[in-house]
Order: C-alpha cells, then sequence, then structure tokens
C-alpha cells in the first residue's frame, strides 16, 4: 500500500524524496486533464483497496520514522466513497500517529473534515489544495466530480486559519481556458488572502486519452489544442508539451503575480528551475517540517 514515489524516472520532476499512499484505486473527480487514466483501468470509477489499512500498517514497519508520506499521486485521497469509508482518515491518523511526515494533496474540501487530527499534529502535516480557476462553470466542465472552487477555496481558508499549512496547485494552466492572467491573478488574490503559502504551478501535458476528452468537451479549441500540442508542441517522457517558450511565457507570468501576493513559487515537472523559490518543495512538502509546534 506504500510505495517509493517514482515520476517515471522523469528528470524534470523535482520532488523530494518521498513514498505514496492511496486508499482508492480511480478517482471520481473525472477531471479532463487526468493524466493517471492513462495508466489506471477504469480510473473514472473509484475503488477502495483491500485491507488498505491493515496492508499499509504493515507497510510503514518498512520505512523509515519521520519519512514523508503523501496522499496520494495517481487519485485523490478524498475521493467521492471516502465520505462515506473514511479510509483516508484512517490512514492519517495511522501515519501521523506513527511519526511520519504527511502530505495530503486533493482537489475536496471533504479534508476540513479531518482538521482534528491535521491540528493535533500540527508541524508534520502540509495540504496541498488543487484550484485551477474561479470560475465555476469552467471548473465543472473541466473537473465535474470535484468540488466547486469556492469550497476548495474556504477549505484553504479554513485550514490555513487553524494553523494548518496550505499550499495551493494552480495546476494545470491550460491554453484558452484558464490561462487569462487577470483570472489568474484574481485566484492568486484570492488564496493569498485565504492563507496560502505557495503556489505551484505547471502547464497542461497532453496524452492520448486526456487530450481526446478536452477535444470532445471543447470542440472549438480543438484544431488550436492540435496544433499546440501535436504540431508544434515536443514529446517529453510520454507526454505531449507545449513548446518551451509558451510554457516559460505562462510560467513566468503567473510566478511574477505569485511573488507580488508574498507567496513562494514553484514549478512542477517544467525544466525552468530558476523561476522556483529557492528553498521550497514543488509539492509544498517542506511545510511538514515545521517540527516544533508538533505533538
Ligand atoms: S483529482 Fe487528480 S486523480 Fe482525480 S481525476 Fe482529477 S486529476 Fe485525476
Amino acid at each position: 500500500m506504500l510505495r517509493l514515489f517514482d515520476p517515471w524516472r522523469s528528470e524534470l520532476c523535482t520532488c523530494p524524496l518521498k513514498w505514496v499512499a492511496s486508499p482508492y484505486t480511480g478517482c471520481g473527480h473525472r477531471c479532463l486533464y487526468c493524466y493517471a487514466s492513462s495508466y489506471i483501468p477504469r480510473h473514472f470509477q473509484p475503488r477502495a483497496k483491500k485491507d488498505f489499512v491493515e496492508k499499509l500498517r504493515k507497510d510503514l514497519e518498512k520505512v523509515p520514522r519521520g519519512a514523508l508520506i503523501e496522499m496520494a499521486t495517481s487519485s485523490d485521497p478524498y475521493t467521492p466513497p471516502e465520505q462515506e469509508l473514511r479510509l483516508t482518515r484512517k490512514a492519517i491518523h495511522l501515519i501521523l500517529s506513527k511519526g511520519f511526515r504527511l502530505l495530503i494533496t486533493t482537489k475536496s474540501d471533504l479534508v476540513v473534515r479531518d482538521l482534528d487530527l491535521l491540528t493535533r499534529f500540527r508541524g508534520r502535516v502540509a495540504v496541498a489544495v488543487t484550484i485551477t480557476t474561479l470560475d465555476e462553470n469552467l471548473a465543472r466542465r473541466l473537473e465535474p466530480g470535484a468540488p466547486p472552487p469556492s469550497r476548495r477555496v474556504e477549505a484553504v481558508k479554513i485550514l490555513s486559519s487553524r494553523g494548518v499549512p496550505v499550499t495551493v496547485r494552480l495546476d494545470p494552466i491550460i491554453p484558452f481556458l484558464n490561462d487569462d492572467p487577470n483570472q489568474i491573478e484574481e485566484l492568486v488574490a484570492r488564496v493569498a488572502e485565504a492563507g496560502a503559502r505557495q503556489v505551484t504551478c505547471s502547464t497542461y501535458k497532453a496524452k492520448p486519452d486526456n487530450l481526446r476528452r478536452m477535444m470532445n468537451a471543447f470542440p472549438d479549441l480543438a484544431n488550436k489544442f492540435r496544433e499546440l500540442y501535436l504540431e508544434r508542441g515536443a514529446r517529453i517522457h510520454g507526454y505531449r508539451y507545449l513548446e518551451p517558450s509558451l510554457r516559460f511565457r505562462y510560467l513566468t507570468t503567473v510566478q511574477r503575480i505569485v511573488l507580488r501576493y508574498g507567496m513562494a513559487f514553484e514549478t512542477c515537472r517544467e525544466g525552468f528551475p530558476q523561476l522556483n523559490t529557492p528553498g521550497f518543495a514543488c509539492d509544498g512538502s517542506s511545510y511538514a517540517y515545521e517540527e516544533s509546534s508538533s505533538t
């Protein structure tokens, strides 16, 4: 149930050493741009892993105490079945009570339900909330199964106000959909006001299946996506990337805005480490090392 994080040996990945625990296979948020659907069968039908908690307990014995564990990378730990099954909640308690550090990456405000645990182990836990747009209509089309952005911003605010460090993933930026600098500034301003400490940003990388979903959902953009990704883009580690100059422009724009609002800025698998704020981990895990107030 615990595996060493392996970013497909991508040299563009700057993540620190960490282990990953995923209570669920698949994810019900059904994001059009999801990468995991290209390698996980029936990805949009989330199902609990058999005997997850018991197996996690055993696996934790093999990992150095104090190590960083992320929930999750190929699924959302607060995918809809979690509301009822509470596997993520049990895993949080197990991981933190045994002395590990935890990074929770989610698009769901259900994370607020577990505030009691997150505050009890403050200092060894950080939360990364993905918010790609404040436009509720666009979010409904892009991430049809995920809670609306307003609830995610509210989660950032509640967690931050209780001393749980939160970063925001503006991830991914998609040409023509959420790349408007004014809208990005509005989003950055809202999450800064809500207490986020860092923004991690990436651009959309196309896989055959996610590109198909994007083109079907936004037929007016199909030709533009084809041109940007299939004709002008580059193939890197099995993904189609936008051309470097365009990615650099997007990321520089976001970086300037984020820095203006006093937060750290990091990029995710883009190959522009010079844009990152020194001293912070790209995945938001630096904030799980604020040991002094931990219990
Ligand atoms: S939340 Fe993440 S894992 Fe779930 S569908 Fe969206 S991109 Fe995929």
